[in-house]
């Protein structure tokens, strides 16, 4: 799944002559927006074994009076998946490859909620599953994964050690499947980048804001709206702005010191537990959108996540404090936004981690 030069993801291509024959663009323009309304854009050649529970087809919120200085701010709930959290889009592809190669049980490192997601969906195709979590991860999505039958296992390491032992348990059974931030998630993940251009009449944004973990989410948004001007359906690219956790920030570091090294942090610990990643698999991915696309990476700290946090909920929209990341980074933009049209993500759904709510 690694690339065996740069050890990085490796990354799917198409033929995007042949995407532009196969739709149907007055068609595909004009139907409602939906994860599967894509799949052109997925390895899938049999749409009648996709493994789906409605995922994606998510709200997008206008907030544009929490960013007053934008043209428009608009909040891309991902909390409304099945399983709440974006993680849903890549564990139904991943899991449509794991039923279509016959494989038996699942096998996934996790921070918390793509062992959820993955649990569930396996539990729904009927394959068993095992997740290793450092242990960090808080008990609400331990309940979880619990909750759709998943085996756990849970490791003093972090969750590049997790990993490896994920990696490790798949090398030594053929008739398992592993999931996590390799290829196929990148390109279920896509679709979140396709249905914002989507929803909003196949107008790009001018600025996209997402939080980065291990990178997939905001390098799959980017190739997403790259894929959308190859095949002729948009003509604009928004420019992505990356945001990690102080305590966290390894992307971050690359991009000021304008490197392609990333250099692995220690035992990472943010309230945004979701994004304690500290050895990103798709870091350098991560910081090939933002600078591809003209963007910039921030930081911000535990405290401005949680007031973005409280924010965001005191107006009607509960998040994770991963899911607030994006916002409290739009906040630490100087006036990049200004008079801008921007879409902030909101990856995760507030009843995951309720951290610090009295
Ligand atoms: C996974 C996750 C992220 C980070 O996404 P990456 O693809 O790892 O960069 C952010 N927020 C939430 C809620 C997540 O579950």
């Amino acid at each position: 799944m690694r690339c065996p030069k740069c050890n990085s993801a490796l990354d799917a291509e198409y033929d995007y002559k042949l995407i532009q024959r196969t739709i149907r663009k007055d068609e595909f323009m004009r139907e409602c927006p939906g994860h599967w309304k894509y799949w052109a854009f997925m390895p899938v050649g049999d749409l009648s074994r996709i493994v789906a529970m409605g995922e994606g087809g998510t709200p997008l919120i206008d907030l544009t009076r929490l960013l007053p200085r934008a043209k428009k701010f608009l909040v891309k709930y991902e909390a409304a998946n099945p399983t709440g959290s974006f993680k849903d889009r890549g564990s139904s592809l991943e899991i449509t490859k794991a039923v279509t190669w016959g494989r038996k049980r699942v096998v996934i490192a996790s921070t918390g909620n793509m062992g959820s997601s993955v649990a569930a969906f396996a539990a729904f195709a009927r394959l068993r599953c095992k997740i290793i979590l450092p242990d960090f991860v808080n008990t609400t999505k331990i309940v979880q994964m619990k909750a759709y039958g998943a085996e756990i296992e849970l490791t003093s390491g972090d969750y590049a050690d997790a990993m490896e032992i994920a990696e490790n348990q798949v090398r030594s059974d053929p008739k398992s499947f592993l999931a996590g931030d390799y290829p196929w998630r990148c390109e279920g993940t896509k679709t979140v980048g396709f249905e914002i251009a989507d929803q909003m009449y196949w107008h790009v944004p001018d600025a996209v804001i997402a939080p980065i973990g291990n990178g997939t989410l905001i390098w799959s948004v980017w190739k997403a709206f790259k894929e959308l001007m190859i095949t002729g359906i948009t003509d604009a690219l928004p420019f992505m702005i990356g945001v990690q956790a102080e305590r966290c920030d390894p992307v971050v570091r690359a991009w000021e010191e304008r490197t392609d090294t990333i250099v692995p942090i220690e035992d990472p610990r943010t309230v945004a537990s979701a994004i304690a990643c500290g050895t990103p698999i798709d870091g350098l991915l991560a910081l090939k959108a933002i600078r591809e696309s003209g963007g910039i990476c921030v930081r911000v700290t535990d405290e401005e996540i949680l007031r973005a946090r409280d924010e965001l909920g005191s107006n009607g929209v509960f998040v994770e404090p991963s899911g607030a990341v994006s916002f409290a980074g739009a906040r630490k933009t100087g006036d990049l936004l200004d008079q801008k049209t921007v879409v902030c993500i909101a990856t995760g759904h507030g009843l995951k981690d309720m951290y610090g709510i009295e």
